[in-house]
């Protein structure tokens, strides 16, 4: 087991706080500053992350460039093993580590433990994947063999949000390390619990020194260092949108820096009038409420067809309202400036007359924990910054289409473009409406289907370039053409 956790959970009954500590050179180093860790369930401060400085983040940048050298040149089948070693791992710990990310988090453990999963599969997946590249050599008109060459990209900064944290950050860590990278990861400072005991679970592993570091802080002081850093060759960032500018206009000079952004969304759901009632229900509930509503790829903006518009109402509500309780499928959003930012959206509904079909504005002062009850509106006008912006919380609006073209054109109405989900039985329309979205993702009569190949990302203010399988390669790895004369 984790040694760490065991620490943790202990003094945890002495009602003492522990300090998480960076992972440097496969060896844990404790931190001078830090900020507490709180469980948004209950309010209460439950351990430290520390706030890395610039130095502590250079220190663990040398070690990932020293590291990169052997790390580079290791074959495939060596560093599958390794990834197939933390793989393992994971699931050994898997339920430690879920009840950690629920407490860290506010999720749910059931959400908790299929993130676990996920987490498993993202190292499992890659340690495959990179036994079976290959690469053709074309030969032009007898004069010349010509062949693409890959090798990793260098040292890469990976940061992560706090909606996913284990997740995200192996979905960045694993295909770094399997395409011969090295790395400073950074998760959020709001969760950095699973990312803590990751880095137990990588020094069982026995990694070689100095592959893979972790550094805890937040954006200003930690995040800003590492991604400003000349030693970093990459980065991989998952987060907001406008943090997204910031890294961009932070490295705007540093040309030979590959950039990965997952950025927000504001998603829509298409609900048509052909559907199955119960099924459209189920699915756009799921894709509204699921991690509270905490989820990139969350729908948060429904749009249905005129002749079913009352009775999807109806039922959306009543369903939610059966379903999504404390306790059952909500959990508590993260943090107490989370919960001030969605209730201020909240606040704002009322003052624009938006019905309130379930739930209402939260008290301003909680004083048990971080809850708030799934929020559905209606009544809320196209150009309200309820429609517009990403909120990140339990909250849905639903409005009205009439045609097949103003529903992707109220789909396509919004700066952000992730995810997107199209609820029909029309196969025609399927493609018709599917192919016009401006989403990085189409669901289809489903939501959340993830298959580790495709290419994840988003349109417009969602993010630059794409991961997953042979995306990813081409984040963590450079290309050069051989050109041979015959
Ligand atoms: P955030 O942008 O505030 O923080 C994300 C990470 O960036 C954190 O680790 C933070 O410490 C770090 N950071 C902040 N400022 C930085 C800076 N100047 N330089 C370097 N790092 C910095 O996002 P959040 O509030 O943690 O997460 C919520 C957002 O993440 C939402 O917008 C959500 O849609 C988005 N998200 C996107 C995806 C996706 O795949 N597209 C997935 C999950 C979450």
């Amino acid at each position: 087991s984790l040694d760490k956790a065991e620490a943790f959970i202990q003094a945890q009954g002495e009602n003492g706080r522990l300090a998480m500590e960076n992972f440097v050179g496969n060896a844990f180093a404790p931190s001078s500053q830090h900020m507490d860790s709180v469980d948004p369930k209950t309010g209460k401060a439950f351990a430290k992350v520390p706030i890395s400085s610039a130095a502590e983040v250079d220190e663990a940048l040398r070690k990932a460039t020293a590291a990169f050298k052997g790390w580079s040149k290791t074959t495939v089948a060596t560093r599958s093993k390794y990834l197939q070693r933390v793989a393992q791992l994971i699931q050994e710990n898997r339920e430690l580590l879920a009840i950690w990310e629920s407490i860290d988090q506010g999720k749910t453990l059931a959400r908790a433990r299929i993130e676990v999963d996920r987490a498993v599969s993202n190292f499992s997946y890659f340690s495959t994947f990179i036994l079976h590249q290959e690469t053709a050599a074309r030969i032009i008109d007898g004069v010349a063999l010509t062949y693409e060459h890959r090798s990793p990209a260098g040292v890469f900064a990976l940061i992560s949000p706090w909606n996913m944290p284990l997740y995200l950050l192996t979905w960045k860590i694993a295909p770094c390390l399997a395409f011969g990278c090295t790395a400073v990861a950074k998760p959020s400072e709001v969760t950095s619990m699973s990312a803590f005991l990751l880095c137990e679970i990588f020094r069982l592993a026995e990694l070689p020194e100095g592959v893979i570091n972790v550094v805890f802080g937040d954006g200003p002081t930690t995040g800003s260092a590492l991604v400003k850093s000349p030693l970093v060759k990459g980065i991989s960032f998952t987060g907001g949108t406008a943090t997204g500018i910031r890294i961009r206009k932070d490295t705007a000079d540093q040309i030979y820096k590959h950039l990965s952004l997952e950025l927000g969304g504001k998603n829509p759901t298409l609900v048509f009038e052909d559907v199955d009632l119960s099924k459209a229900v189920q699915t756009a509930a799921t894709a509204a409420f699921e991690n509270q509503g905490e989820i990139c790829l969350c729908g948060s903006r429904i749009y249905v067809q005129s002749a079913i518009y009352d009775q999807f109402v109806a039922a959306f509500t009543a369903y939610v309202t059966a379903n999504y309780q404390r306790g059952g499928k909500m959990g508590a959003v993260v943090s107490l400036q989370h919960y001030q930012k969605i209730r201020s959206y909240l606040e704002l509904a009322e003052s624009e007359k938006a019905t309130f079909n379930t739930g209402s504005t939260p008290v301003a002062d909680p004083k048990n924990g971080f809850w708030i009850d799934p929020v559905i509106l209606t009544d809320i006008s196209t150009s309200s910054r309820i429609m517009r912006e990403e909120i990140f919380g339990p909250v849905v609006t639903i409005a009205k289409f009439d045609s097949e073209e103003e529903a992707v054109e109220l789909a396509n109405d919004n700066p952000n473009g992730l995810a997107s989900v199209l609820l029909t039985k029309d196969a025609s329309r399927i493609r018709r409406v599917g192919e016009q979205i401006e989403a990085g993702l189409v669901w289809v009569n489903c939501w959340l289907v993830r298959e580790l190949g495709t290419p994840f990302g988003g349109m417009k203010n969602s993010g630059t370039g794409r991961e997953g399988g042979e995306y990813s390669r081409e984040v963590f790895t450079v290309v050069r053409t051989l050109h041979i004369p015959m």
